[in-house]
């Protein structure tokens, strides 16, 4: 590891204007994907701008049928946030999947969601709920804000403060994890509204996460496992490495889809 500052945030206004005077600094969340970046120095930011006492970026509430999770809430906090499970056990299902306890412990969604790994978990469910990834400038759909592997919306320095969703009448996530860090080889979000229903795949798509409209078209008309059956995804746009091939994928997404909605069926 080499020479960097760090500077201690105290509120969004601090974090965000620390940046603007110090274009080339980081956040640092949880640290548990930037600090492994820094030691394989992959990335050498001269600051870190740490968020951890920005009271703002923390908690999770709900207004109805409304939800918002600070960009702050660890993995840990949001598997086991009493109101979350209530509402949207899914989320909290997901989240508790994510690697291990320690990385849960200190991993933010705020962090995962402007790393965009390929293979991460979040990105599913927020694609598939529709939620809205707030910054301190502007609120971004989801369906605008994934832009490819690592790549996202977010303008350099943008911080993302927190997310929101309409809790879905029913929701289910299923993931084929890679057995030595838990990422998803697959993982599929489905989520029923009382307009439609969204399928989001993460760790599959050469892209990063992605939606399947023959499986949101058929679940819509029929919200069951069997109404399933019978739909394939192509493997020409899927990701192929070390871990698992394009066809393999491919074969996943459906027995994953079909095991998110056997959960959301309860
Ligand atoms: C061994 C291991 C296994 C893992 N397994 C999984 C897994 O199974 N599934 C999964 O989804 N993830 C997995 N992860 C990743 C983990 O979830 C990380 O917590 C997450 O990717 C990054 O979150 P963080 O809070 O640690 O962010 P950090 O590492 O602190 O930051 C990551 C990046 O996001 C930026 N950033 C952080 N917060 C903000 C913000 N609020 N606004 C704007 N930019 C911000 C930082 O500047 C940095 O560029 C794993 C990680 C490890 C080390």
């Amino acid at each position: 590891m080499y020479a960097f500052d760090y500077v201690r945030a105290g509120s969004i206004a601090d974090a965000e204007a620390t940046q603007v005077v110090n274009p080339e600094a980081k956040f640092l969340a949880g640290g548990q994907t930037l600090i492994p970046a820094m030691k394989q120095r992959l990335a050498k930011p001269p600051m870190l701008i740490g968020l951890k006492d920005v009271a703002d970026l923390k908690g999770i509430h709900r207004a109805g049928t409304a939800f918002g999770i600070g960009a702050m809430a660890t993995h840990q906090e949001v598997a086991t946030n009493p109101d979350l499970r209530n509402a949207c056990p899914a989320l909290c299902h997901l989240a508790g999947e994510i690697a291990d306890p320690a990385v849960r412990s200190r991993g933010t969604i705020g962090g995962s969601l402007a790393n965009n790994d390929p293979a991460a978990d979040y990105p599913a469910a927020i694609l598939a709920l529709g939620a809205t990834i707030v910054t301190g400038r502007r609120k971004i759909p989801a369906d605008d804000y994934f832009k490819g592997l690592f790549t996202t919306a977010l303008d350099y320095g943008e911080l993302i403060t927190g997310v929101g969703f309409q809790l879905p009448e029913k929701a289910g996530y299923a993931k084929f994890a890679q057995r030595a860090s838990r990422f998803a080889l697959v993982g599929v979000f489905v989520a029923k509204f009382a307009g439609g229903v969204r399928v989001a795949v993460t760790g599959a798509g050469d892209s990063g996460v992605f939606r399947i409209p023959a499986m949101e078209a058929a679940l819509a008309k029929d919200f069951s496992v069997a109404a399933l059956a019978g739909i394939t995804v192509s493997p020409a746009a899927l990701l192929a490495d070390l871990h698992a091939p394009a066809d393999y994928r491919a074969a996943l997404i459906p027995v994953m889809a079909e095991r998110a909605v056997a959960m959301a069926n309860g």
